[in-house]
């Protein structure tokens, strides 16, 4: 039955999962798992972020894409080990998939982990991958029913960025209407207004980040 085939996918998923948080226990590393759709600009914050805390912070990136390495190409030229992980047509990372490329990193020496996932508002808050937390971008030129239509994603993340918020005198986005319906899904939710190209409200981001590394 597909159902059940389904359960224990995820199932076997959890386990590699659960090895790769033992792995980045024993290294200390905070691990943030990064979803949103295509075009949230993650790659465009994690530049920013990384731009801004390298030197506080050691941080290390595996870039999850269906195809290309530009994004990891990108991340490269910060400094900061970064692995690409090229899913070749899968819509999303699982736990053996990062298992896969741990070796590829210099583990001892990173203190936050971005993982940063397939763009895709399903799956990928279906599949565990060892994180310590899902942190999930939404931007402003997006709808704001998604929390309402991808409400899974919601529940799964700890933080929720609203980025692009430059561009708000711009679009339809309705603030508060997204805060209302993501905390309706997810009472415990942090919710950061951002904009990676302005730095409006970077910095509440960093302190989020500083609170859990304890910094
Ligand atoms: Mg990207
Ligand atoms: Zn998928």
């Amino acid at each position: 039955m597909k159902i059940k085939l389904v359960k224990n996918i995820l199932e076997a998923n959890d386990r590699i999962a659960e090895e790769n948080r033992k792995i980045f226990y024993k290294n200390q590393i905070f691990v943030i798992n990064m979803m949103s759709a295509p075009g949230a600009g993650k790659t465009t914050l994690l530049e920013k972020t990384i731009f801004d805390l390298k030197d506080k912070i050691k941080i290390g990136v595996i870039e999850g894409d269906i195809a290309t390495t530009r994004d990891a190409e990108k991340i490269e030229v910060t400094g900061v080990p970064v692995v690409q992980i090229t899913t070749d047509g899968a819509c999303h990372l699982d736990a053996n998939m990062i298992r896969g490329v741990l070796d590829d990193l210099p583990l001892s020496e990173i203190d936050l982990l971005i993982i940063e996932n397939v763009g895709n508002l399903v799956c990928p808050a279906e599949f565990k991958v060892g994180e310590d937390a899902k942190v999930m971008l939404l931007s402003a030129t997006e709808g704001d029913d998604k929390p309402l239509k991808y409400p899974l994603m919601f529940s799964e993340s700890s933080l929720l960025l609203i980025n692009k918020i430059d561009l708000l005198p711009y679009t339809d986005f309705n603030i508060a209407k997204v805060r209302k319906d993501s905390l309706s899904i997810n009472p415990g939710l942090d919710i950061i207004e951002v904009s990676a190209k302005t730095g409006e409200g970077m910095e509440r981001w960093y302190g989020w980040l500083e609170e859990r590394l304890s910094i």
